[in-house]
């Protein structure tokens, strides 16, 4: 058996298409929705995810700005910059990247975010709504899962769903939004014990990890949907040749470095009913919802 591929550009696609319409009754109501990003330190990794959220929000239309602060940046300054945002009223949603340099209080700042400007759904009463199933932001990345989920026809209701990993910006808010769609939700981490023994129940696995290629073969049930979120760069030539087909081999012995997820996806492909691919899964599903999330923002505001 060969997976189904999960399209997330394809359906990222789609999602950017219909907020040009949304967008477009917001500028009819004299609305211009704005997005202020803050990038702290010098980050190559941050820096790109900053750019590619911010061409999007370009190539749709959108007013966007980044404030740029140095490596050495503390905690109270960052803080004014998010201040900042608060207070302009053209900027409705309010992105800080992550990782914040290690000085910084990164707790401190997200709660500095006026809450009706937290389109990543970080501050504390984001997530409160969201247990509470009231959402007003949901946080981007399991948001983009469940429209991925949603539009590829995948039936969560009654499922037995396990997510692995357990952090406050995918496993939780993952592992929540699955409960309120009915699945029947587990969540591993680090500490899980047997943990094939415990994936292998899923009808649906998301991978949220950080360890490339972690997830195998024997840790999926035969059929299962499997979700990979992972993002990681290796340079390794022998991870590269376990984790990549020969097309992508070719392109990792150009440039030394790939993009691979904690699915081992050669492997795994060949026992799962579905798999989302590293690159053009989860990622541009992401970004979609960011988007959206400062479309939402905008017409609370206005
Ligand atoms: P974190 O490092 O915050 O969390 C990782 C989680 O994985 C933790 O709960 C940790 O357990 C668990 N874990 C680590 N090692 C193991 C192991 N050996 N067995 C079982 N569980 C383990 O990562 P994030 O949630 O922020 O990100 C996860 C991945 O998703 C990264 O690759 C990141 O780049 C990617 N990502 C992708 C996004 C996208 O848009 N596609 C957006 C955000 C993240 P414990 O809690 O016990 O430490």
């Amino acid at each position: 058996m060969t997976a189904r591929r999960l399209d997330g550009a394809l359906v990222a696609r789609q999602i950017r298409e219909e907020l040009r319409g949304r967008l477009a009754g917001l500028v009819a109501r004299g609305i211009r929705p704005g997005l202020g990003a803050l990038l702290v330190g010098d980050d190559p990794a941050s820096a790109v995810y900053v750019r590619n959220k911010t061409r999007t929000c370009e190539e749709l239309g959108l007013v966007h700005e980044t404030r740029r602060l140095p490596v050495t940046a503390t905690t109270d300054e960052v803080i004014q910059a998010v201040r900042d945002f608060n207070r302009r009223g053209e900027i409705h949603g309010i992105l800080v990247q992550l990782p914040l340099p290690p000085q910084v209080d990164a707790r401190r700042v997200l709660d500095a975010v006026q809450e009706e400007k937290d389109i990543d759904g970080f501050h504390p009463a984001n997530v409160g709504r969201l247990v509470q199933k009231r959402p007003r932001f949901v946080p981007c990345t399991p948001a983009g899962i469940m429209e991925l989920l949603a539009r590829s026809g995948i039936e969560i209701a009654g499922r037995r769903a396990v997510v692995l990993g357990r952090s406050d910006i995918v496993g939780k808010p993952m592992a929540l939004l699955l409960t309120h769609a009915d699945a029947t939700v587990t969540v591993c981490h680090s500490r899980t014990r047997e943990l094939a023994a415990v994936t292998r129940e899923a009808d649906l696995l998301v991978a949220a990890v950080g360890r490339p290629g972690m997830l195998r073969a024997e840790h999926v049930k035969p059929g299962a949907v499997v979700v990979d979120v992972g993002i990681n760069r290796i340079s390794d030539k022998g991870a590269a040749r376990d984790l990549l087909d020969p097309e992508r081999l070719a392109e990792f012995e150009r440039r030394g470095h790939a993009l691979v997820g904690d699915v081992h996806a050669p492997s795994v492909a060949a026992v799962a009913g579905a798999l989302t691919p590293v690159p053009g899964g989860v990622g541009p599903l992401t970004i979609a919802m960011l988007v959206s999330n400062t479309l939402r923002a905008a017409a609370n505001a206005g």
